[in-house]
């Protein structure tokens, strides 16, 4: 079997060993000049930079811990995020710390004690959810983060409010009723050391793996199975029209000294352009007199201009990828898959997860 992969992220990277290790010779072939998509880092100053920015590694799956874990070692790195919220700097998701931290107590004892009794300690509720609830202190509470943290972040974001855009987005940060100051609970967190890149390298370092840099897709190249991890749409040559992305820009700076910010990632929701911070050496702890960080600029996706990053759920998006999805159930012997294949909000180990299911149908 002549198996082709076309995307070199982490999730072509994925099924390209799973294949290997079942003894199938695998070419995988990226556009771009080099391997693990936007999960790409490198060295400088002795820093690893995210070129694609921050990224977490965090899963409450075992199997894709265990299957990611053969490939690196891990740095054992807790994520926390803070935001500039009138004018304090505190936790991200919103929890009862950034409550006491922004109100006078005599208030934030209050809202804290409804918060529990309506909800319970260390329990997540999306905003959006929040704003449902008819106490007139929830409602105060709710209307306050909605506005200070997620309506200008993800109009930047998404160019849309959280109202418009799938629920499912501003639910990935929701309010924590609890004093975890942690952007993830999940079991599993770290970073590999050496990088994403180092780890992904590692993945694809087995004989049955050619990788093949700067080689477009072309209808031309032979193979009895297709992995595709493009857009699905860029495959069936946009017949239907393009599947819209948000996309990013990134302006790295490198300051003189060792320390820019508390934690790896600062949110600005209502002040200037960028979204966030990220100051890279946190994560692995990287000791340098120098610090690099990026400013993170959302943008619209153009094709041929910028990089596809994040998929934007709604229904009209939802219903032009069903038509591609209809066209690709009609191809033998091709899948599609990853963040792009699928138009699907995956984080890395939503990703990996694919591909360990979608292995399993495969003969
Ligand atoms: N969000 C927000 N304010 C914040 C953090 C997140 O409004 O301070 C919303 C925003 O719409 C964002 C979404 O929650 O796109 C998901 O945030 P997450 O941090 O998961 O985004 P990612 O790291 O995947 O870009």
């Amino acid at each position: 079997m002549k198996n082709l992969i076309v995307g070199c992220g982490i999730s072509g990277a994925t099924m390209a060993r799973l294949l290997a290790d079942q003894g199938e010779q695998v070419v995988i072939i990226d556009s771009k000049n080099h391997i693990a998509g936007n999960i790409y880092d490198y060295y400088s100053d002795g820093i690893c930079v995210h070129k694609y920015g921050t990224h977490i590694f965090h899963t409450s799956n075992k199997d894709v811990w265990d299957f990611i874990s053969r490939f690196c070692q891990w740095y054992p790195y807790q994520h926390r995020v803070r935001g500039l919220i009138d004018g304090q700097i505190v936790p991200i998701p919103f929890n009862l710390n950034s409550l006491h931290s922004l109100f006078p107590a005599s208030i934030a004892n209050k809202i804290e004690q409804k918060l529990l009794d309506n909800f319970g300690m260390n329990v997540k509720v999306p905003i959006l959810e929040l704003r449902k609830k008819d106490d007139k202190d929830l409602q105060f509470l709710a209307q306050y983060i909605y506005e200070k943290i997620f309506l200008e972040y993800t109009l930047k974001q998404w160019g849309q409010t959280p109202d418009e855009i799938d629920p499912s987005v501003s639910g990935r940060v929701p309010v924590y009723i609890s004093r975890d100051d942690r952007y993830f609970q999940d079991k599993y967190q770290g970073i590999p050391i050496g990088g994403y890149t180092a780890m992904i390298k590692n993945m694809l370092n087995h004989k049955n793996i050619t990788v093949k840099l700067k080689t477009p897709f072309s209808k031309n190249m032979k193979y009895d199975r297709l992995f595709w991890t493009g857009s699905i749409d860029e495959f069936f040559d946009y017949r239907y029209g393009q599947l819209p992305y948000r996309s990013e820009r990134f302006e790295f700076i490198t300051f003189p000294y060792s320390r820019f910010q508390d934690v790896a990632v600062v949110n600005y929701p209502c002040n200037y352009d960028f979204t966030r911070i990220g100051e890279y050496k946190h994560f692995l702890n990287d000791q340098s007199d120098k610090t690099i960080v990026s400013y993170e600029y959302p943008e619209a996706f153009e094709n041929g201009k910028n990089d596809r990053y994040y998929p934007i759920a709604n229904d009209v998006n939802a219903e032009l990828y069903h038509h591609y999805l209809s066209l690709a159930k009609d191809m033998l012997n091709v899948y599609f898959f990853g963040r792009l294949g699928d138009y699907k909000y995956y984080d890395m180990d939503k990703a990996v997860a694919r591909c360990l299911e979608l292995i399993k149908g495969i003969k």
